[in-house]
């Protein structure tokens, strides 16, 4: 029987299919950016965590990777015999193996025990971190480890940083002790269940579902769907919550086509979005778009925001997670109907958030609609400036005042068949206005790699040569942005644009 890894038996707990598969065809898994970006957060907060956990530096880390997993074993059983913080100690026990962030002695009676502490990127303790820290603490008290209590350290998102290097708030510890001393069974009998998986000569058969995205994007979902019949008209392009009756009657006949779910099924919204797959004919009701934007008169502003969030906040008086806007692009559109536009993007790695409102406040001028696309976005970081500069609090508050939201006049009122389901300004221009293309764009065609542009251009190796080209590609990515919500809006109020 091969050990089995915790991360192993973790991907069990998600899908049976997923352990098999991670261990006899391992290079099928293709991880997606938002994996590999959890990683590197993962590492980020480690590295805090060791400073933390260790003020002293009298700590040791095991790097199994490049001393061998045996000779990690034994540096740890050594190490315990010592007084100093352990971290990546490894344990082997009842066929799986685990490391633990972070292991502190403590004395008691005279005699060394130990505290184990799992370190974690997200702002809660979850449901699968309940699991890991069960599937730890068997390993390493199997193993004879005297573990007198386990805690899961994970980031206080209320926290703000005060600078200076000092992150001794960024973790909040939840104690676990009693409950996963208490699941010695439950985790026996995953292992067995685990081990029963893995011997199998054969692929499981296991139906793609909620499971291939909770609590992990499964990087085997490509291949799952490869061995399916593929909806051409899948069923999950329509909008909103499907109700209960229809969920039922969806795996009652097994339907993966929209063509099959009968209309006394669906709300308004969705019938509509089925006709117009069905019959290739986009859906508006441009009366209904013109009567909506009617109240809004010129001067109109288009406005979008590029934001940057750090799990380890990096600027003074930033939380974790924090949506830190870093750039804006602005079209004015006057009552004459002249268009100009205006921008704004920091690449100075400082903080910009306070450049950045006080440069809004001046672009967006005292009157007129604030157009964006999905407004909750755009509002709720204007109050964060406010809270932060409460000088400027009542002119940015202002500005929330006048902002409109074209995405629900977008959702009532337009539906075009290429959109698959999705209102994103991204599907929605290329049905309205074929001319603009993201995909023309060079380099930064998405917010995500606005984000990841934007790091590059912060990066100390960043060349200048590179980082005037990112500054061009990202002036243009957030331009087409309000350029194309001025089209949007000109579409659906039926007014001309001059050129
Ligand atoms: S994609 Fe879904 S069904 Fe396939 S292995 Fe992953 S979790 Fe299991």
């Amino acid at each position: 029987m091969r050990p089995l890894s915790k991360s192993r038996l973790l991907a069990f707990r998600q899908c049976p299919k997923r352990l098999w598969l991670e261990v006899h065809r391992p290079e099928l898994r293709e991880d997606s950016e938002t994996t590999r970006a959890r990683f590197t957060v993962g590492h980020q907060v480690g590295d805090i965590a060791r400073r933390l956990y260790d003020p002293t530096g009298r700590g040791l880390l095991i790097d199994a990777q490049s001393e061998g997993f045996d000779a990690a074993f034994s540096r740890t059983q050594g190490l315990l015999q010592s007084e100093q913080p352990i971290f990546e100690a490894g344990f082997c026990a009842k066929g799986v193996l685990a490391f633990a962030d972070v292991m502190q002695p403590v004395k008691q009676r005279g005699k060394i025990g130990w505290r184990m502490v799992e370190v974690k990127s997200s702002t809660s303790v979850k449901d699968y971190h309940r699991d890991d820290a069960a599937v730890q603490s068997f390993v390493a008290r199997s193993s004879g480890v005297p573990l007198t209590g386990i805690a899961l350290a994970h980031i206080d998102s209320d926290w703000v940083y005060p600078g200076d290097d000092d992150y001794s708030g960024l973790l909040r510890e939840s104690d676990l002790t009693d409950e996963v001393f208490g699941r010695v069974e439950e985790v026996r009998s995953w292992i067995a269940e685990a081990q029963e998986i893995v011997a199998k000569k054969r692929e499981p058969s296991v139906a793609t579902g909620k499971q291939c995205g909770d609590p992990y994007e499964c990087g085997f979902l490509a291949h799952c769907q490869s061995q399916g019949p593929r909806a051409e008209q899948p069923i999950h392009w329509l909008p909103g919550r499907l109700s209960n009756r229809l969920q039922a009657h969806i795996e009652a006949h097994g339907l993966t086509e929209l063509r099959d779910v009968p209309d006394e099924l669906l709300n308004d919204k969705q019938q509509r979005v089925k006709a117009a797959t069905l019959s290739g004919k986009p859906y508006f009701d441009q009366q209904a778009a013109v009567a909506a934007l009617a109240a809004h008169k010129l001067p109109a502003y288009f406005l979008d925001f590029e934001t940057i969030q750090f799990a380890v906040p990096i600027w003074k008086g930033t939380r974790p997670y924090q949506q830190i806007p870093f750039q804006f692009s602005l079209h004015r559109l006057s009552r004459k109907g002249k268009l100009e536009q205006q921008a704004f993007l920091d690449l100075s790695g400082k903080d910009p958030s306070k450049a950045f409102a006080e440069s809004l406040i001046t672009v967006c001028g005292e009157c007129g609609p604030i157009f964006v696309y999905n407004a909750g976005f755009e509002t709720a970081r204007i109050r964060e400036l406010a809270d932060r500069f409460p000088r400027l609090a009542g002119s940015l508050l202002a500005l929330n005042e006048r902002v409109v939201d074209l995405l629900p006049v977008a959702r009532d009122c337009y539906y075009h068949p290429s959109q698959q389901g999705s209102w994103s300004i991204k599907a929605v221009l290329p049905a309205l206005c074929p001319e603009l293309r993201y995909g023309d764009l060079d380099g930064v065609q998405n917010g995500g790699m606005a984000m990841e542009a934007y790091l590059e251009a912060l990066a100390p190796q960043t060349s200048i040569e590179r980082k005037a080209e990112i500054e061009r590609q990202l002036l243009a990515y957030c331009a087409l942005d309000t350029f194309a919500m001025v089209r949007l809006w000109a579409k659906f109020s039926g007014s001309d644009l001059k050129d």
